[in-house]
């Protein structure tokens, strides 16, 4: 079996993590998950959903997309074109894996990134159309507390987030939504009231 970034290095046996035994590129550093060991895997860890807000969040993790990240490789096991699926962390990278026999390829260093961010248990969720759309969402939701933070500074910022969360939790939350947009009406009356034209 052929690293399948430069077709040329035979892959090694390695165990990624205990009980998950892989495939590893002496050259490039990059790790072969055959799909029957990593569900097999799969199967023993607890459940768990994905969090797209992850990706935002820091993590104690040193990585740099590997050079290979964006070449286009084969299966080292059926020789189909690998699938990728972008991680959009920052630096983001991507996941390769085969559509045909669902084997998956992770680049140096991302194996680390994806267990950090909980994601490593279910890698072929990242493929999908709906997780695709899930980060899309959450990504909005990042630029427009990015937006806030740029508007009204970090701590006020920080403050307005809290409050917007315990808001959102209480079963009256609304009432103190409209508590604060009657304040600002009121404001904005005083204010128009004694503009002279
Ligand atoms: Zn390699
Ligand atoms: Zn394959």
């Amino acid at each position: 079996m052929l690293c399948p970034k430069d077709r040329k290095t035979p892959l090694i046996d390695t165990c990624l993590t205990e009980g998950l035994n892989t495939k590893h590129c002496t050259d490039c550093k990059g790790t072969w998950l055959p799909a029957a060991e990593y569900k097999v895997w799969q199967k023993r860890q607890p459940e768990g959903e994905l969090d797209p807000a992850r990706l935002s969040a820091p993590l104690d993790v040193e990585f740099v997309q590997a050079p290979y990240d964006t070449r286009a490789a084969l299966c080292p096991e059926c020789g189909a074109y690998l699938a990728r699926a972008r991680v959009n962390w920052r630096p983001a990278f991507y996941v390769e894996r085969c559509p045909a026999c669902e084997g998956i390829w992770c680049d140096h260093g991302e194996w680390a990134v994806l267990e950090k961010l909980g994601f490593h248990r279910s890698i072929h969720t990242l493929f999908s159309k709906d997780w695709q759309v899930r980060v899309r969402k959450q990504q909005l939701i990042d630029q427009e507390r990015q937006a806030i933070i740029e508007k009204l500074g970090p701590e006020l910022a920080e403050k307005i987030f809290i409050l917007t969360a315990e808001l959102e939790e209480h079963p009256k939350g609304d009432f103190g939504v409209a508590y604060l947009m009657r304040r600002f009406e009121n404001v904005r009356n005083d204010a128009s009231a004694s503009d002279p034209y």
